[in-house]
Formats: structure tokens, sequence, C-alpha cells
């Protein structure tokens, strides 16, 4: 089986592109065959999570071996639940709370199987010297991979996030974490100067870093490793829907996705070109709605004003798994390619019609702006007792404002726990929010009396470990220097 480049015929097997990150030609690794191989999607709705996970890797990434095994250190016992992501009933619709992990984000859903498959990779390609993996985050990722690479033979980790960009909670969790091979570094920019700083860095240091046993890989969903395990969580919840008999097989669910990188609703579409009957993807945007626009009328523009907004872990204006998805739809890797540059260069493209047609089949798209982010908040909870963090009161928002599709389950993804934006949900129930974030967090515990996960709460007797701040132009030179050290 190979994975080849978005932009190109470049190709190379599933443990390659794992430890590679992104494709030499700087396009995103992609199994063509997708939607063409056959998937027993019934056979795995009657598995258990980790039963789920592991037919659903050993599909997308066969040439892995032991899985199950795989499967099992990644997530036994790591989770809150031993289902992994429970589905919720609010209201009438349903939300999947992928936040039951480690650092409380969806993120650890993927960055607690990430490691382990790239041990697996380095072990299966006899690989010798070290992986420094390389990571950009708007929040949550940082500290899901921090968290799944500490203290992993063989890596060490590099995470850089935006000074002003993140929640003072999300803060915390990356500057004191612990481990002899982590590097955290604030940047002076917002997350997409971040991410194109990792991206320059992989582009002109793989020549530098030759010969000297160290390569480099990423623990962005750029990485096809960190997609995959994604796709489980959407059969997860259509078999819950079964088992709970608001659905038979065959009846279609929408997922609402409240989306930044579109790594999360890309493994959505994953799961319906495996055959799980998905019905709409609706991708809700915060106030940086590119892709609201995008979806709507096929033009990518990136040449507009940047807010800052109460769900940072969405505040993108370069989504990267949205190549996938264009190659997906126009089957053309010199159209993506072409696109891709004429957004490096001119910051926008216009897809053809055909591609935004087939997109619009599987795709539909909305908004929400900082006041109706708050008003989500505020009402879900006076109504249904149900307490939602700003990224997930995003999706809400947007699901309410679809409500024409009402007549099939909605689900709603929550990507995060409340207790790591404290403030403004506080503010959103109309309750004074402080500077503090741990005394904020124990007064919406007061107000609530939902639980603080306990990762949270152990934080504030930790030291703070990491503070290296540098402008956005010195992240080579920062990769560089950490490198040879
Ligand atoms: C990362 C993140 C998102 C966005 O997910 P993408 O896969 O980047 O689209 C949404 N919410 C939270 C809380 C996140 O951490």
């Amino acid at each position: 089986m190979r994975y080849e480049s978005t932009r190109s015929n470049l190709s190379g097997t599933d443990t390659f592109a794992v430890l590679q990150g992104l494709a030499q030609d700087g396009g995103l690794f992609l199994d063509k065959t997708l939607g063409s191989r056959p998937f027993a999607v019934q056979e795995c709705l009657k598995k258990d999570s980790l039963g789920m996970a592991e037919m659903i890797l050993s599909y997308l990434m066969p040439g892995f071996e032991n899985m199950k095994e795989l499967v099992e250190k990644a997530y036994s016992g790591k989770f809150e639940t031993e289902d992994l992501t429970p589905l919720v009933q609010v209201g009438d619709a349903y939300v999947l709370e992928l936040f039951r992990g480690p650092t409380s984000a969806f993120k650890d859903v993927a960055l607690s199987m990430l490691p382990q498959l790239m041990t697996a990779a380095r072990r299966q390609e006899n690989m010798q010297g070290k992986t420094v993996i390389l990571t950009a985050t708007s929040g949550d990722t940082g500290k899901a991979a921090l968290n799944g690479f500490m203290d992993v033979d063989g890596t060490s980790i590099i995470v850089f996030y935006p000074a002003e960009g993140v929640s003072p909670m999300q803060q915390r969790q990356m500057a004191t974490q612990e481990g002899k091979n982590v590097t955290v570094c604030s940047v002076e920019g917002n997350f997409d100067d971040c991410q194109r700083g990792v991206k320059e860095a992989f582009a002109s240091l793989a020549d530098q870093l030759e010969g000297t046993g160290v390569s480099l890989s990423s623990a962005n969903s750029i990485n096809i490793g960190r997609l995959a395990p994604q796709v489980t969580y959407y059969f997860v919840a259509y078999a819950k829907l079964m088992e709970m008999g608001r659905i038979a097989f065959g009846d279609k669910v929408d997922f609402v996705v409240p989306t930044g990188n579109f790594g999360d609703i890309l493994a959505g579409y994953y799961a319906k070109l495996m055959g799980l009957p998905v019905g709409r993807l609706v991708c809700a945007s915060n106030a940086n709605k590119v892709l609201t626009d995008f979806l709507e009328t096929g033009l990518y523009d990136r040449r507009r004003e940047f807010f800052k907004t109460t769900s940072p872990s969405m505040d993108i204006l370069v989504s990267s798994n949205l190549e996938r998805l264009l190659y997906l739809a126009s089957r053309d890797e010199n159209k993506v390619k072409g696109w891709m540059e004429q957004l490096n260069t001119q910051g926008f493209y216009q897809v053809d019609a055909d591609t935004l047609k087939n997109i619009q089949d599987s795709f539909d798209a909305g908004c929400c702006d900082e006041n109706e982010t708050m008003a989500a908040i505020k009402k879900v909870w006076a109504e249904e007792k149900y307490l939602l963090d700003p990224h997930t009161a995003v999706a809400w928002h947007v699901m309410e404002q679809k409500g024409e599709k009402k007549n099939r389950p909605q689900v709603v993804l929550s990507t995060a726990s409340p207790y790591k934006f404290p403030g403004p949900v506080l503010k959103a129930l109309g309750v004074e929010a402080g500077k503090d974030e741990f005394a904020d967090a124990a007064k919406l515990n007061e107000v609530t009396g939902v639980a603080i996960p306990e990762n949270l709460a152990k934080l504030q007797q930790k030291s703070i470990l990491h503070k290296d701040r540098i402008a956005r132009d010195q992240i080579i030179a920062y990769v560089l220097e950490k490198v040879n050290a």
C-alpha cells in the first residue's frame, strides 16, 4: 500500500509517511485508493472503542504490525471513561465528548496513538538516530503532543505556540510540561506564523540534517498518523446511536464539527468514504470564517482580518488538511499543487465548479461570532444543565442555525473541557471572571457543580519549566540550535 503526495505522485509506505510527516514536495500524504477499497462497516460497529480503533487503523495503515498491541498501549487506562469518547444526549441533539483524555482536549485521541505509531514505524524501518517532532499549536495540540511524546525513546519534541494566542490554562499546561526530551517555546505571532515557521523548518533543514542521525517529523494533523486515529470516534458515535435505538444501520447521521485546521472534520469524511452512513458534515467556524466562505463559494481567501476569539484553537486562516479534501474532490495533483502555490504567493485560490460541487455534496458550513458563542453556552446551561466549552458552543450554534435537518440525529463534536477556558465560560454564565485561571475554575465548579478534570486541577502546584520566547522569523534558527545542543 502506498501513500502519495496530494501535489504529485511522490510516494512512500504508511510507516514512511508517519515518520516523514509531510511529503518532500510540501504536499500531504494520502492513500489515493481511499473510498474504493471495501471496509466491513457493520462488523466494525459491533466492537468496543479499542476494537474499532484497531480495525480502522489496520485498514488505513496496513503496513503496521501488531496494531492491536499499539492501540492498547495508547489508550488502555489513559482516558476517564472506558469507551474513550462518550456520547451524551443534550436536548434532542447529541454531544460526542472527545475531551476525556489525559489533557482534556480532543487532540488526546490522536496524540495518544501517534507516539505508538512513530516508535513502531522506527522499529519496522530499522531507523537509528533520533526523530525530532516539530509541532505548531493553537493551544491543545501542544500539550497533548508533549504528554504523548514525553520520554518516548528515540524521539524528542519541540512545540511552538503563539505567545498571546492561547488561553492561560493552555499556556500553563505547556509551560509546566516535564520530560527529558521536551522543548516548549512561544512565538511572537499567531498560529499561522507558527505553522508557517514549522513548515519552513521542514523544507530548509531536511538537507542540512542529512547524515546527522536526526530526522524531523510532525505531530500536526498534516501527519497521517495523527489524522487516522480520529476516524474511530465517528464509528463509536454511530454505534452508540444504534445501541440507544435511535437509528438502525443505514440511517444517516449528521456531524457538526468545530473546525480549525480541518483535521477533525476530515476524519469524518474518511469515515464516510469507508462506508459509514454519514449524512452532512457541518463545518463550524468562529469569527475567523475563511472555511465558511470557502465551502459556500469555492473561493479560499486568507487576505482578511485575523480575530483573536474565545475559541483560540480555531483561530486559523490556513487550514492545512483542506488540501487532502481538495485532492479527494478533484482527483488532480496538478490542480492541488497550483492552488497551494497560489495560496502561498497570492493569498487566495478559487476551485473549479466540479470540485466545489463534490465538496458541497458532503459538507455544509456555518459560523458563529463571539456574542453567539457566549449566548450558546448560556442557553445550553440554562435549558439543559450541560456545560459547553467555547469551541463546542460554536458548533452548537451552527447546528441550531442549520436547524432544517433535525429529522436526522445531530451529533456535535465536543473538542475541549470547559475548564480549559474557565474565564470566558464564567462570563457567558453571567458571573464575573478574575485574573487567575485557577480561581476562575474553582468558581465555575462552585456555580455549576461540574467536576474539574484532575489533570487541570493539578497544574496549579507544578513549576513553570519553559519560558523561551522568540520572534516569528527565528523558528528555523531555534530548531537548529536545539537539534545541535
Ligand atoms: C484543535 C481544536 C479544534 C479544531 O480541530 P481541527 O482538527 O484543527 O479542525 C477545535 N476545538 C478544539 C478545542 C481544538 O483543540
